[in-house]
């Protein structure tokens, strides 16, 4: 008698690429992420080694959410009745000009490794042209995680190593996008879950990994192979892109740069982030981390507001041990009403607004000349400005 065929994952436009799927099979090469024409990573089954347990489709958040085995709320953290903070930090720390907002998630993070935990956060890998998940157990480690990599990140095989760490009794803490964070609790146990930490971040969408690539080749001809990235160089209001390698810098306010207007136009994003079941008030980490945009507008008596505020929600108990490891590094905390946080941050309210026409002369472009700052270009031409 043969053993039962349970369902397999098959990747639909509702797949994150969390990556959970793949950490979740233990069968060596069953299933791998792989990109798709547009660069981004998807699921594939290797079907001559697959044994159909149907783990990967029974754990994979997308599939939980869109069949209704699980809410939103049952992914998150629940009982909890959230707070919401605006939040400014002292200057005091030696790496706030490479952070995205306050360094509120580097600071977290150093206080955790100090503790005697890992922290789990995305860095450039430049010799590979990709942004990567990896484990710190390090404070120097924590330098490369700083900053907002506008790209999707690639999990390669961080989820097991966290498990493993957690299995051996060491706190982690996960710090990613939501639906990272949702994939990363699937793949493990109540036991391990307890001694997780998680900061999902306000999340807008993330452009493929093959932009990213053909981008750096451009920014090359100009600094040499890039060295360091950095999409919020600086200062906080506008975005500032610095590139540098061993011929020069490259810097440039975000929005005169291709590669940030196709980011900001929605010309690039997965397309699950197009129909993002995360972009609301109900939360999966522990606590989240984002920009308080437009904060004089919602506290006009806001002190600083031009120097980088947070936002913040504390979702969860762990997340009130979170922010109070922020407290000596605390210049302003203010709370608002949950109406107030959403006002002026559309990813909190609803998925990114996709242009297909836009998008898909984008990856036609880009296919063609095999350059993003060309793809843009015609995008303009085409549509103007505004997409
Ligand atoms: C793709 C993306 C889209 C975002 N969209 C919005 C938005 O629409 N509205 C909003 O308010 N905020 C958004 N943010 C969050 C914001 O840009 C900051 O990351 C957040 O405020 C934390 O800033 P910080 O100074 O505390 O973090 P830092 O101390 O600078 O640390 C940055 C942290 O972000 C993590 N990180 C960086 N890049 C990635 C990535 N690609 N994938 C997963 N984790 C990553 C790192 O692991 C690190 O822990 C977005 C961030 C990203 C990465
Ligand atoms: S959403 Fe995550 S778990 Fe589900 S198929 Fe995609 S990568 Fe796998
Ligand atoms: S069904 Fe089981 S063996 Fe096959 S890919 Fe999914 S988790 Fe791996
Ligand atoms: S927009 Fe949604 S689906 Fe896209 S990366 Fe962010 S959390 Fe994931």
């Amino acid at each position: 008698m043969s053993a039962q065929r349970h369902k397999t994952i098959t990747a639909t436009k509702h797949c994150t690429g969390c990556s959970a799927c793949v950490a979740v099979c233990g069968l060596r090469h069953a299933l791998t992420m792989q990109p798709d024409h547009e660069g981004f990573l998807y699921p594939q089954v290797n079907a001559r080694r697959c044994n159909h347990c149907g783990k990967c489709y029974r754990r994979c958040p997308s599939a939980q959410l869109e069949t209704g085995k699980q809410t939103l709320a049952d992914l998150g953290a629940q009982a909890f009745a959230p707070r919401y903070l605006a939040l400014s930090l002292k200057p005091d720390y030696k790496n706030l000009k490479d952070s995205a907002t306050t360094g509120a998630a580097y600071r977290i993070s150093y206080a955790f490794i100090r503790e005697g935990g890992s922290v789990c956060g995305c860095r450039f890998n430049y010799d590979k042209g990709e942004a990567e998940h990896v484990l710190a157990t390090t404070l120097p480690e924590l330098d490369a995680l700083c900053g907002s990599k506008y790209v999707q990140s690639n999990k390669h095989d961080v989820m097991a190593h966290i498990k493993a760490q957690l299995k051996s009794g060491r706190k982690v803490l996960f710090i990613g996008t939501p639906c990272e964070v949702a994939g990363l609790k699937q793949i493990l146990t109540s036991a391990e879950q307890e001694l997780l930490f998680t900061i999902d971040l306000i999340c807008h969408g993330v452009p493929d990994p093959q932009s990213l690539k053909l981008y750096l080749k451009e920014l090359s001809a100009q600094v040499g192979p890039v060295q360091h990235l950095n999409f919020r160089a600086e200062r906080w209001a506008d975005s500032l892109i610095t590139a540098s390698g061993p011929q020069g810098t490259f810097k440039a306010l975000g929005t005169n740069t291709h590669y940030y207007f196709a980011f900001m136009q929605y010309l690039n994003l997965r397309p699950s982030c197009y129909h993002c079941p995360y972009a609301s008030l109900t939360r999966v980490g522990d606590l989240t981390l984002g920009d308080f945009w437009g904060v004089k507008s919602i506290i006009p008596d806001f002190p600083y507001p031009d120097e980088g505020v947070s936002a913040a929600i504390i979702n969860s108990q762990k997340g009130i041990s979170l922010i109070n490891t922020l407290h000596y590094h605390t210049r302003t905390v203010r709370e608002v009403s949950a109406a107030q946080m959403q006002v002026t941050n559309l990813s909190l309210r609803q998925p990114a607004p996709e242009h297909p026409k836009a998008r898909a002369l984008y990856y036609a472009e880009r296919d063609r000349t095999g350059s993003v700052v060309a793809s843009v270009n015609a995008v303009i031409a085409r549509f103007g400005q505004r997409t």
